[in-house]
């Protein structure tokens, strides 16, 4: 569903990407692992469209993304990607229904429908009365199941997650990444999950591990998880 082909990209004079290939399936939860500064951010920003490789090609669906301009990834991004990002990422003067409202109200949902949307998510991943609370008034894990309930609510084809339990002590890392693997599977989501935790890992079907800007597969295939 989402490929890289010999994907490479340098910030300056520093490769990041080198020739990287990957597919994720559709309806897979795929887990992207390997050392720190190894690509594993800039190969899951180049496959949704955020950055572009210097060569080599994006594809989703069928389409050649990388040749698109940012007007048509971001588009395309909208309606039919979700994203959970590395770093701090929710808007601090929105309240947290408001954040995860987001996607849908920049997709022109109605105000009222977009929120009661938003607030169908808070139950589902455990956040019942945090609706009106600012960032700063989340604690970490709380924080990073409002962004993943953002990247779930317009019900993505593919949900990218770049480290989603990376800040998360290991018991509500498991509850997150639990939540995850449940609304993916429920969904039929494909996930692309970039971690370096061999724990979150062994929630996905397949694993590959990103060296110096290339990627290896792993030939463990778990399956029925
Ligand atoms: P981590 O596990 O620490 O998150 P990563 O595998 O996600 O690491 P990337 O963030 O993809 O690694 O970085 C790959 C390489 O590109 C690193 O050498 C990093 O320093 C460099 N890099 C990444 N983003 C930028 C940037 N915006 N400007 C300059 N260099 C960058
Ligand atoms: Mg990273």
């Amino acid at each position: 569903l989402v490929q890289a082909r010999e994907a490479a990209l340098s910030f300056g004079q520093t490769p990041a990407l080198r020739g990287a290939n990957l597919s994720a399936r559709a309806g897979e939860i795929l887990a992207v692992t390997g050392p720190s500064g190894s690509g594993k951010s800039t190969l899951l920003h180049c496959l949704a469209g955020i950055l572009v490789p210097d060569s080599g090609e994006i594809w989703f669906d069928g389409r050649r993304v990388d040749t698109l301009g940012e007007p048509e990834r971001s588009t395309l991004r909208r309606d039919h990607f979700g994203f959970v990002f590395q770093f701090g990422q929710l808007v601090p003067e929105l309240t947290a229904e408001e954040n995860v409202a987001l996607p849908l109200l920049l997709a022109k949902s109605r105000r009222a429908s977009a929120l009661a949307e938003a607030r169908s998510w808070f139950g589902r991943l455990g956040l019942d009365g945090l609706e009106g609370r600012r960032s700063g008034e989340l604690s970490g894990g709380q924080a990073q199941r409002v962004a993943l309930a953002r990247a779930l609510v317009s019900r993505p084809e593919v949900l990218f997650a770049d480290e989603p339990t990376g800040a998360l002590d290991s018991l509500t890392g498991e509850h997150v990444m639990d939540l995850l693997v449940a609304s993916a599977r429920q969904e039929g989501t494909t996930v692309v999950l970039v971690t370096h935790e061999p724990r979150v890992a062994a929630h996905a079907n397949r694993e590959v591990i990103v060296r110096d800007g290339k990627v290896t597969p792993l030939f463990v295939e778990r399956l029925g998880s």
